[in-house]
């Protein structure tokens, strides 16, 4: 990694501080003093900064169980955005890998690894995503076959891709859709002349929501459960 990279991943300088500070000559490689920004670290290369050694934080990858009343976006939000759940080091780096809506609740996965997400969230890739939908009517007898037919939504020319419904009950069921859309479970329910009272998402992938998470906790993902999803 080039050397000014290394500077911003382990400290809290932006770009332009971290010229500076190798400008100031007080950034040290193995011991000499190293101004060039282009100067590759090794592994095993001793970085400090005013006498301090420096750790790159590399990349991150966290699963939250969000609650309801939490916004994914962060701007222009009347809501609490739900990084400020996360109690980690430079939050603004991290991401939502696609969004919930504000009372929707269950998996987030955050990270600052934009490759990764865009592998989970493009349409190509087809990730299922797996909700618990509770609804307000019941469910019509051919539920299913609507679903893996594929839904027009209101303001769509085309029909959502095929999904699978799986009846919990006559007001509940577990659907898992490949696709992104805005407000897709809600869309495809009120399409049907129903009403989503409450949305849970349980599973991106092969990636489960872990059940010792409660609403509001979080935790990082395991390496297996990194690579699963890449
Ligand atoms: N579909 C929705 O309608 N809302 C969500 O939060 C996620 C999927």
């Amino acid at each position: 990694m080039r050397l000014d990279k290394y500077l911003c991943e382990s400290t809290d300088l932006t770009r332009s501080q971290a010229r500076g500070a190798l400008a100031s000559g007080r950034v040290t490689v193995n011991g000499a003093v190293m101004k060039k920004g282009t100067h590759v670290v090794r592994d095993g290369d001793d970085v400090r900064w005013m006498d301090e050694t420096l750790v790159p934080i590399g990349l991150r990858y966290i699963m939250l169980n969000k609650p309801a009343g939490y916004e994914c976006s962060i701007r222009n939000s009347q809501h609490p955005p739900v990084m400020h759940l996360l109690d980690v080091d430079k939050r603004e780096r991290l991401h939502t890998v696609g969004r919930l809506d504000v009372d929707t609740t269950g998996l987030i996965l955050i990270t600052d690894d934009g490759q990764w997400t865009h592998r989970i969230i493009s349409p190509r890739h087809r990730c299922d995503k797996v909700y618990l939908a509770t609804l307000a009517e019941p469910l019509p007898d051919n539920a299913e076959d609507l679903f893996t037919t594929g839904i027009l939504l209101e303001g769509e020319d085309k029909p959502t891709l095929p999904a699978v419904l799986v009846r919990v009950d006559e007001r509940c069921a577990r659907l898992t859709i490949q696709e992104g859309k805005y407000h897709q479970v809600r869309r495809m329910f009120a399409s049907l002349g129903n009403h989503v009272l409450a949305l849970h998402r349980e599973r991106i992938g092969p990636v489960a929501l872990d059940a010792d998470l409660q609403p509001g906790e979080s935790r990082y993902l395991k390496p297996d459960e990194v690579t699963s999803l890449a």
